[in-house]
């Protein structure tokens, strides 16, 4: 055998698990499908030592870097677009699966969703777990908030335009509520509005600050050490997902690096630019195929008694699907209950006050509803900058009936043809910011826009299958159609008539994919399942412990492929309501447990 574990992605499950067998002094390959995404900007006052140097290391082993785009204006967004990943794009970042009913957000690099994700951590409720059948407790919750401070840095609550002295209290700044980021504040205050036109009571739609995974400067108390060691912390930037510049956000690349790549003692080797295909019984053990784009796509393989799938959940079912069809007896419930934890999304366009969504954490606040035994969240989401221009357009044209239709009109035209569509009829509402008369902030042209994120419970019913080998998402009835997502948006007109202006035009937009460019599409940015965890093969994919059964024995068996595991988030058997990483690191801490024991 190669080595002792190959662990496939770079992601939240991985990432456990590459730690717990370094722990036990495992020679490790980690097969990673994109490469490493990293900040231009260096510190004005670096710490002493400096930490090292990542495009150092990776010249020197052949991996190569990309940085993160810079302007917050245009030229931004064209280096975000030019970050799709695509076939002539190996190395993009961003990948936008798009299906009949769902488009699904993730990521391609080293350190997975936390390049892109708005670093929000939250323990799920007991009663939503146990309504799916997931088996995890206080404590396996705080053993995974403890693996991730020990080895990310501290959580933090940032919902103020500076950082607050660790004896503030950020849940209720008293007097001083203009402290707050004016989107956190609105979200609070809207909150109160909902609560009294509902009737409800303050448990039932209760507004908190989100932990998140990001340095923040403390004057005095705990977290202070942090910063002071990093010389950096939160600049209240809004891009997290679009790569922090100040390199604030705690995201699993720096983990992975500082912690066990480059001290060669630890027994790491990752591979970048290694896609795995499928995964193989072999005597002993397990053997990984994988397209090496390091070496013009030519496919390769490595074997090893361990393997530990944590190439997220298409990343996973993509590969196990293959497998199967290669020959590995797996559960026929293999690909099926997807769940995309009620994501939702919309906008109030036209709000009374300034909302200024440019600034501060992508997520930094959420409402808590209750509402007749059903649980559903609702946040509001920075707009950065270099979006800001077209969002503030685009949201306000997919408004208006005759504009809409031309605006489709032209792009289908244009799709037809297959050429660049003309888009002169909309220019005076385009914001140039390349034209000095133009001179309103990118903060300005979205200053009135403010963009909710949603979450709930869906009835994690979509399948995934392999079509001419490539991953397809379908539901038996239109996916839409489920009542969260319609209890979401009723939540979500409400809060808008709370923060609207009476300006004519101002108020609830919807996603323009779930109305206006088309027509009940969801965008998807938890997606969960496909390899679900149940306690047998006929009901689930894996077990309790991530194990993956052996689908050669009768359906309703318990017995697994030994040495083969799943870490991330296509286990988790239906929504969690909760922005799900800790739930998938409480998971996987769960399954290495039980690996190496
Ligand atoms: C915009 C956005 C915002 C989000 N915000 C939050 C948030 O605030 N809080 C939160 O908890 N969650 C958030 N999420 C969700 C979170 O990012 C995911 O739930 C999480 O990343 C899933 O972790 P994972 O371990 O399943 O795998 P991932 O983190 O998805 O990592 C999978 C890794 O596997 C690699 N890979 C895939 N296929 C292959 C292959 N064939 N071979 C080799 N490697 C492969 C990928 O490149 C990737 O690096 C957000 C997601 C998005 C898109
Ligand atoms: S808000 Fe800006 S500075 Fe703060 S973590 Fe996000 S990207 Fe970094």
């Amino acid at each position: 055998m190669d080595y002792d574990a190959i662990v496939v992605g770079t992601g939240f499950g991985a990432t456990v698990a590459v730690s717990r067998l370094a722990e036990r002094g495992k020679r490790i390959l980690v097969l990673e499908r994109g490469t490493w995404w990293t900040t231009p900007e260096t510190l004005g006052d670096p710490p002493d030592p400096p930490p090292p140097d990542l495009p150092s290391w990776a010249a020197q082993n052949g991996h190569p870097v990309q940085y993160w785009p810079r302007p917050d204006h245009l030229d931004g967004l064209l280096d975000l677009f030019a970050s799709i990943r695509h076939e002539g794009n190996r190395e993009g970042l961003y990948v936008y699966s798009m299906f009949d009913e769902v488009n699904v957000l993730s990521a391609n690099g080293v350190g997975g969703g936390s390049l892109i994700y708005s670093t929000a951590t939250m323990q799920p409720e007991a009663a939503v777990l146990e309504q799916i059948g997931l088996d995890l407790g206080d404590s396996e919750f705080a053993a995974a908030r403890e693996w991730t401070e020990a080895n990310r840095g501290l959580l933090n609550k940032i919902v103020t335009k500076i950082p607050l002295p660790a004896s503030r209290n950020p849940d209720d700044l008293g007097d001083e509520s203009f402290l707050y980021l004016d989107r956190s504040r609105a979200l609070r205050d809207a909150a109160a509005a909902v609560r009294a036109k509902r009737g409800l009571g303050e448990d039932e739609a209760r507004w908190a600050p989100l932990e998140l995974a990001i340095g923040e400067y403390h004057e005095s108390g705990a977290g202070n050490e942090e910063s002071r060691a990093a010389h950096t912390f939160c600049e209240r930037q809004g891009r997290c997902m679009l790569g922090c510049l100040v390199q604030a956000t705690h995201s699993l690349d720096r983990t992975l690096f500082r912690g066990y790549l480059v001290d060669p003692r630890k027994g790491v080797t990752l591979w970048p630019l290694a896609e795995v295909r499928h995964v193989r019984a072999v005597e002993s053990g397990y053997e990984v195929s994988f397209l090496d784009y390091r070496s013009d796509g030519a496919e390769k393989t490595v074997t090893a008694p361990q393997v530990f799938l944590g190439a997220g959940t298409l990343g996973t079912n993509e590969i196990l699907l293959r497998s199967r069809e290669q020959g590995l007896p797996l559960s026929d419930q293999l690909g099926q209950r997807f769940s995309n934890n009620g994501n939702f999304a919309g906008f109030c366009v036209g709000t009374a006050r300034p909302v200024q969504p440019t600034r501060g954490p992508m997520n930094t606040s959420h409402v808590d509803f209750h509402i007749d035994g059903r649980q559903l969240i609702i946040e509001d989401c920075a707009i950065p900058a270099m979006g800001a221009g077209v969002a503030g357009v685009v949201v306000r044209l997919l408004d208006d009936w005759g504009k809409r239709e031309l605006f489709k009109g032209l792009m289908r035209m244009a799709w037809t043809a297959k050429s660049v569509p003309d888009l002169s009829p909309f220019l005076p509402l385009i914001p140039d910011p390349t034209d000095p008369r133009d001179d309103r902030t990118e903060m300005e042209m979205v200053a009135d826009v403010f963009f909710f994120n949603g979450m709930g419970q869906d009835e994690a019913n979509g399948r995934f299958s392999l079509v001419d080998d490539e991953l397809d998402l379908k539901w038996e009835t239109p996916v839409g159609r489920q009542p969260v997502f319609g209890q979401i948006e009723g939540l979500l007109r409400d809060f808008s008539e709370a923060m609207a202006s009476s300006e004519p035009g101002a108020g609830y937009v919807p996603m323009p994919l779930w109305h206006g460019l088309e027509e009940g599409k969801l965008s998807v940015t938890h997606p969960l399942g496909g390899c679900r965890i149940a306690a047998n093969s006929a009901e689930g994919v894996v077990d309790a412990h991530g194990r993956v059964y052996d689908g050669a024995q009768p359906a309703g068996a318990t017995d697994v492929h030994p040495g083969l595991f799943v870490v991330d988030a296509s286990v988790i058997p239906g929504a969690v309501v909760a922005h799900p990483t800790l739930t998938i690191t409480a998971q996987a801490l769960k399954t290495m447990a039980g690996a190496l024991a």
